[in-house]
């Protein structure tokens, strides 16, 4: 094992997976610089990302509530929205939570460095300062943590502020009384529902034949229904051919055999299309790092590159591009650093959709097991059977096992419902411990509780489901 002490590593980009990283070093002994342009710890997670979208999604969801609270004889008044003080409380929870980060770092001895690294050789790297300054400075390891941004159309360039990406539309300049989403996946619909309930007329244009592409269709299914109602239109198999700027907002043309309206006028639009990894760092040409297809960097189970002196981890080099990910990963890099003897191999990394209701999956899914001809057994426990779900109001869920037949195996888990980001975490321990759908059945879980829906699934599996009655065939 590697003498930790002696070790000096940087990590350049200060996101959930390089911060993680950095932290992980220092409590192994290591001497620890993290590199990244803005104050404090955080990236894109903490400052553009998951934390000010959820603050957003937290508002929306009591927007909504409130409306449909007089079907249960409780009538508020229209929201009015002081959008100032919402960006405000937004910019409140980053700078708590980025503070915090900041703090962590010095108190385990982290030398932050706000700036920009550039390699001059395989363990040198160039460093410039947001001050002005710059400096070289050399290490035993170094770990690229540098990310990822919103993917760019050309065609969908304009450069004005009607346009945005996902950074621009936290931004919370003002509610457009129409906003078009470009890209029905996860950040799209995330933002769409949160300028929807601040009272835009929000449309959403997905190119494929579904909104999240690559989810269960049958956890999709009340999703859709649910953003039918909030969204003024959902228009899919469509395509965006161009856009326009005019006095009063983007001109879009749509093309797509369901395209109603092939031109249509917005006042903003909001381009989410994915993200690509930010590999191009300068002076990485002086290393033997080899970036692969989409660009991302190639890198073997203990996130080492093709360089021996250096790592990366997190979504520069591959999907799905999360944050948790990137954490494990920037952990486990460390680790391999240190000596330790590690892989990153999960059996399941699970992924939210944060809208209302929310989906999660983690493990195998019923789309990729058809994909692959794998035969599975399918599970599912609707919420109108939930007593839970019934209290809440909310029974449009449901929680579905995919189980291997022969083993009894659980190897993946699919929620759909209020609160499913939250439930998942049961279903990804069950993946990765190699539970059997026996084991959840057996696990009680408390009553009355959307967790139940997780045990009851397994039941379903065994025909014994408490509350799903099946007639004997
Ligand atoms: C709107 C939105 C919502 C999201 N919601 C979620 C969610 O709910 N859950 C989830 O898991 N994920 C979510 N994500 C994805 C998540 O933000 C990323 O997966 C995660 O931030 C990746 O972490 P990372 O450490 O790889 O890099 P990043 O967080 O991208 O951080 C990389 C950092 O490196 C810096 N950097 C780049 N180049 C250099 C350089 N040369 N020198 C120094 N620093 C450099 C960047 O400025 C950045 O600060 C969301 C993303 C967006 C955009």
């Amino acid at each position: 094992m590697t003498e930790t002490s002696s070790l000096h590593i940087a990590v350049i980009g200060a996101g959930p997976g390089g911060y993680a990283a950095a932290f992980l070093a220092a409590d192994l002994g290591m001497k620890v610089t993290l590199i990244d342009p803005e104050a404090n710890p955080g990236g894109v997670c903490l400052y553009r990302g998951c934390i000010p979208s959820k603050a957003l999604l937290h508002v929306a969801k009591l927007i909504e509530e409130s409306k449909h609270a007089k079907n249960w004889g409780v009538e508020f008044a229209e929201p009015k929205i002081d959008i100032a003080r919402l960006r405000g409380f937004k910019e409140n929870v980053v700078n708590k939570l980025t503070g915090g980060t900041g703090q962590i770092a010095k108190l385990r001895k982290v030398e932050y460095i706000q700036g920009r690294a550039a390699f001059e050789n395989s363990t040198t790297l160039k460093v410039s300062k947001t001050d002005g300054s710059s400096q070289s400075l050399g290490f035993d390891k170094i770990v690229i943590a540098t990310g990822s941004r919103p993917a760019v159309i050309p065609a969908l360039k304009l450069n004005t502020p009607r346009m945005m990406d996902s950074t621009g539309a936290l931004n919370l300049e003002d509610v457009p009384k129409t906003l078009l989403v470009v890209g029905g996946g996860y950040i799209g619909l995330e933002l769409g529902t949160v300028y929807a309930a601040l009272g835009s007329k929000v449309s959403v244009v997905e190119m494929t034949a579904g909104l999240l592409p690559g989810a269960d269709r049958d956890l999709v299914l009340p999703l859709y229904k649910r953003m039918e109602k909030i969204f003024d239109s959902i228009m899919l198999n469509t395509t965006v051919t161009g856009v326009k700027e005019e006095t009063n907002g983007i001109r879009v043309s749509f093309s797509g055999p369901e395209v109603k309206e092939p031109e249509k006028l917005f006042d903003k639009v909001l381009v989410s299309v994915g993200r690509k990894p930010n590999s191009e760092i300068p002076g990485l040409e002086n290393t033997q790092v080899k970036i692969g297809q989409r660009g991302f960097v190639q890198v073997n189970k203990q996130l080492q590159s093709d360089d021996p002196a250096i790592y990366a981890i997190g979504d520069v080099v591959g999907e799905p591009m999360l944050a948790h990910k990137a954490s494990h990963e920037g952990r486990t890099a460390v680790e391999a650093i240190a000596g330790h003897k590690v892989a990153f191999e999960p059996n399941a990394i699970p992924a939210v959709v944060f809208t209302d209701p929310e989906i999660a999956w983690a493990g195998l899914t019923e789309t990729q097991a058809q994909k692959e001809g794998r035969t599975v057994k399918v599970a599912k426990f609707p919420w109108g059977a939930s007593g839970r779900a019934v209290t809440l109001d909310r029974t449009e869920g449901m929680t579905k096992l995919i189980i291997d037949p022969e083993t009894e195996r659980v190897l993946g888990v699919g929620i759909v419902g209020s609160g499913a980001g939250e439930l998942i975490a049961e279903g990804v321990l069950a993946i990765e411990m190699a539970a059997l759908a026996k084991d959840i059945a057996l696990t009680i879980h408390p009553h009355p509780t959307l967790s139940e829906t997780v045990m009851e699934s397994a039941e379903v599996f065994f025909g014994t489901s408490t509350h799903v009655y099946r007639p004997k065939r």
